[in-house]
């Protein structure tokens, strides 16, 4: 027989806190409570497995339930001493749903069920107060008629309102045991006429209803929304509790409230709580009467005037604090607990990790360990490491006025508040100024880089999580909205219009880049300061962690930052941003329009010592950290001339005609250039720029390397290979460098020569490629693209789609394709490691600094991830938890 029904109460409970899948949350916790001793209100909790089986059999309840049901009401009734639906001494039960996941999408809970037309009349007698009965009995016909019979709560609400305009009253609490009488009528009108069926007076049936409405509530709009934002399979269902009443509502010796074991905005070891005399259940967090502090110390913080229930209460305030003690005690994290006290004893009603903070969750987890109540390595894993945003970059001040015009992605954390620019260029202009600069822009691309930076924040009406705005911002570190797509931005005007309201370039606004939200004019923002807790979390991480962790940089101030956020070496130093500065750009548009080597030469010639000193400062900042450099990338499209005016430009140093010139360019436009002339294939066809970097590379080594008196182990990294023969062409060149470069100075180099497994084919031959290539990074950015064949740029227009039909699980741009793409890294590393057992595996794409993607690389093997500098730490937390939970 299969257990359907598992009871708890008087200090003993059939389930415990490791039934949390079987009994949901709340159940789980109730019978742990009740296990240990505690004081809980008897009752039973029908099981989760029940409502998958309620689904799986075309909506029918198992046979055996409604037996297994009724046995457990009777042992409620006997630990009571009442009777579900007795005259003299009725029993009343809420009944509450509870999944293994918090979810506020589910049902509301049903409080004071068994109450009739009968019952009232003797909880009138034992309450002692018909005041009291009267407002249970309402309350209860209040909720059940919403929750299960669907007659809308403002409803209801009208009716108080209208009965207390004729009465001449405006509190709710000026009514009286009369008033809730006629009120119970009013409300049993009410649901008769609106659901043709007089109000269930048999307590059974208010039960059946009750218990069908939360496995009803399973499959609720508002519920399924939320399973879907928050990753909760359907399959997981959800259970029923149902409990004994208790009342914090039969006078001034009786309170309901809520309290956390330690404070949740700050993590303060502290009780912290509100609470409510004469009140049940939600009016602590309904707002129709402002509730009381717990503790005399959060009231004189507050500057409250009622009492705290600490001064108030102080006897059942004393078994409070030690409730909860022993609750934190015994489940060794924070909980968040809900009590009732009826007639001056205290009543335990729920309790469950409480949500916290970032900033709380890093102290509580650091000050538990302290305290010897968790270890190190649980403490790491207690925090999560995409909260740290919220601790990395400054947030709104929240507690100031805002106006939202309207709400887009939250692409890159962090809130900014500037003048609107629609253009680089501008946005660099007015930087210069000083000024503090949003750039909006219907999307950005390579050309914005320099605007993007100057910038404050960044807007976009087009484009996903991984747009190039998206990607570029938390790269930099800059707040970002991206795909606000209510946005009409008119270039031409210098103006956008949204929900009526028309922003102009110069006007102020805020983005939020943590949520979306984009705000007319200034709003404050407050500056993180890291706390000490957060660094010594962030060592025990690295007491752990076993991948490396390595950051994306291209500038110094990347690589400073990157050091900053503990960053053990550059994993990724993309070159091409090099080449869009104004003065270098024209040079390599020279060369790329250039009829042959020699000119092409002389062009290069040029940015060389540029380029050199941009190495050379990386290996002074990494200071003998490894630092890899890939070898130019981009499509060869991005460096052409758009305009006569930079073709112009061209001509004058080369003094070729410009018609030549154009139609030089033109010949080399490409119709894909995602698939088109770039990576190594740039290396290949024009030789020379490789040359001149690999050149600027050793000699930037040779030179720090004798500044330092270190040596500068620089990682050369070759772009996009798809065969062995490009590596060993190009990596031939590389060598035949370095050894001009140590004949010139008389220096020795050490170097390595590797490549990015970036594409299906490389992956697939890496047995081969590594016999040429001393280390492999995967670029899981176009591993990604070119395994799902899908452009990143263009994947916002239908990725949702795929998202919200589950055909993909999640954005794999965000996070690991672990089946496809993943599978392909596994292969690359598997053949890899066979040819050079030495072979150093790196991750360079997004995906570094992605936790689950993290968790992925640990369990793979991979050397280390890399990841853009704000990252850094929350990989290096990620990274400690894959380590944790591989050994468990
Ligand atoms: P939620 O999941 O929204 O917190 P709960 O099931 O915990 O919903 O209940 C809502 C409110 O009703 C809470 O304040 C809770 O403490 C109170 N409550 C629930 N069951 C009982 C009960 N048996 N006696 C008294 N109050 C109850
Ligand atoms: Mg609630
Ligand atoms: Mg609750």
């Amino acid at each position: 027989m299969t257990m359907w029904v598992y009871g708890f109460g008087d200090g003993a409970a059939e389930g415990s806190a490791a039934m949390r899948e079987l009994l949901g949350g709340k159940g789980a916790g109730l019978a742990e409570m009740s296990n240990l001793g505690l004081p809980v209100p008897p009752g039973f909790t029908i099981t989760t497995e029940v409502c998958t089986a309620y689904y799986a059999n075309g909506h029918a309840m198992p046979e055996d339930l409604d037996g297994q049901i009724a046995d457990a009401l009777g042992r409620v009734e006997a630990i009571v001493g009442a009777r579900f639906g007795d005259a003299d001494a009725p029993l009343l039960v809420s009944v509450r749903s509870g999944g293994r996941a918090s979810m506020p999408g589910m049902m509301d809970t049903i409080l004071n069920l068994g109450l009739n037309d009968r019952t009232v009349e003797s909880l009138t007698r034992r309450g002692g107060d018909a005041r009291f009965a009267y407002d249970s009995y309402r309350r209860f016909i209040q909720m059940y008629g919403n929750v299960v019979l669907g007659v809308a709560h403002h409803e209801f609400e009208d009716l108080i309102e209208a009965h207390k305009d004729r009465r001449g009253v405006t509190l709710d609490t000026e009514l009286e045991a009369d008033d809730w009488r006629a009120l119970v009528e009013g409300f049993k009108d009410l649901v008769a006429r609106r659901t043709d069926e007089a109000f269930p007076e048999d307590v059974g049936d208010q039960l059946k209803g009750a218990i069908g409405a939360v496995f009803g509530s399973w499959m609720n709009q508002r519920a399924m929304t939320y399973r879907r934002l928050h990753d909760i399979p359907e399959s997981w269902g959800t259970a029923v509790n149902v409990q004994a009443m208790v009342f914090g509502n039969m006078g001034d010796d009786c309170a309901t409230g809520v309290a956390f074991t330690r404070n949740p905005s700050t993590g303060e070891n502290a009780v912290f709580g509100e609470f409510l005399v004469n009140a049940q259940g939600e009016d602590v967090v309904a707002g129709i009467r402002t509730p009381q502090p717990l503790t005399l110390a959060a009231k004189q913080a507050d500057g409250a005037t009622k009492p705290a229930m600490e001064e108030a209460m102080a006897e059942v305030y004393g078994q409070l604090v030690d409730v909860i003690g022993r609750l934190e005690n015994h489940y060794r994290d924070m909980q968040d607990i809900e009590f009732t006290v009826q007639r001056g004893k205290l009543w335990m009603l729920q309790t469950r990790a409480g949500k916290r903070t970032a900033a709380a969750s890093v102290r509580i987890a650091v000050e538990m360990a302290r305290e010897g109540l968790i270890d190190r390595p649980t403490a790491v894993c207690r925090v999560d490491p995409a909260s740290l945003d919220q601790l990395l970059h400054p947030g709104l001040d929240p507690d100031a006025p805002r106006t939202v015009l309207t709400r887009g992605l939250p692409a890159s954390p962090g809130a900014a508040s500037g003048v609107v620019a629609f253009h680089a260029n501008e946005a660099e202009d007015l930087a210069a100024q000083g000024k503090a600069v949003i750039l909006v822009r219907v999307e950005t691309s390579p050309e914005d880089i320099h605007g993007m930076h100057a910038a404050r924040g960044i807007l976009t009406s087009r484009g996903g999580m991984t747009s190039h705005a998206a990607v570029v911002a938390r790269g930099m570190g800059r707040p970002c909205v991206a795909g606000s797509g209510a946005l009409r931005i008119d270039y031409g005007a210098g103006m956008f219009s949204v929900g009526g309201h028309d922003v102009k370039a110069g006007d102020v606004i805020t983005i939020d880049g943590a949520s979306g939200e984009v705000m007319l004019g200034e709003v404050p923002t407050v500056q993180p300061e890291l706390s000490d807790d957060f660094k010594v979390l962030m060592d025990w991480a690295d007491e752990v962690r076993e991948l490396g962790v390595r950051a994306n940089a291209d500038t110094p101030a990347d690589a400073l930052a990157a050091r900053n956020f503990g960053a053990e070496g550059i994993g990724l130093c993309r070159t091409e941003h090099m080449f869009f500065n104004a003065e270098r750009i024209v040079a390599m548009r020279e060369m790329i329009l250039a009829d042959d080597t020699a000119a092409r030469s002389a062009a290069l010639e040029r940015i060389l010592p540029m380029q050199r000193e941009d190495f050379a400062e990386l290996f002074r900042i990494m200071a003998g950290r490894p630092v890899t450099i890939r070898l130019l990338d981009p499509p060869l499209n991005e460096f052409l001339p758009h305009s006569d005016a930079e073709l112009g430009e061209i001509a004058k140093v080369t003094g070729v005609d410009l018609d030549t010139l154009r139609h030089r360019a033109g010949r080399l436009r490409e119709v894909n250039p995602m698939l088109g002339h770039r990576g190594c294939r740039l290396g290949i066809s024009y030789p020379e720029i490789y040359d001149m970097q690999a050149r600027a590379i050793f000699e930037a080594a040779a030179m720090v390397a004798d500044e330092l008196n270190q040596t500068v182990t620089p990682e050369i990294m070759i772009p996009l290979i798809a065969t062995r023969r490009e590596l060993d062409i190009l990596k031939e060149r590389i060598i035949a460098i370095a050894g001009a470069v140590e004949d010139e100075r008389g220096v020795k180099l050490s170097f390595l020569v590797g490549t990015m497994i970036e594409l299906p084919r490389a992956a697939l031959r890496a047995g081969d490629i590594a016999g040429s290539a001393e280390f492999f990074s995967f670029g899981t950015n176009d591993l990604t693209q070119t395994t799902f064949g899908i452009s990143r740029d263009d994947s916002a227009s239908f990725l949702e789609t795929y998202q919200r039909l589950g055909i993909l699980e999640c954005d794999p741009f965000v996070s690991i394709d672990v089946a496809g793409v993943g599978e392909l890294v596994e292969i690359a590393i598997e053949r890899g490691r066979a040819t050079r057992p030495d072979l150093k595996l790196g991750i360079c794409g997004e995906h570094g600094g992605d936790p689950d993607s993290i968790h992925f690389c640990q369990r793979v093997g991979l050397d280390y991830v890399s990841c853009s500098p704000f990252r850094v730490p929350v990989a290096r937390l990620a990274a400690a938890q894959a380590a944790v939970k591989s050994k468990n």
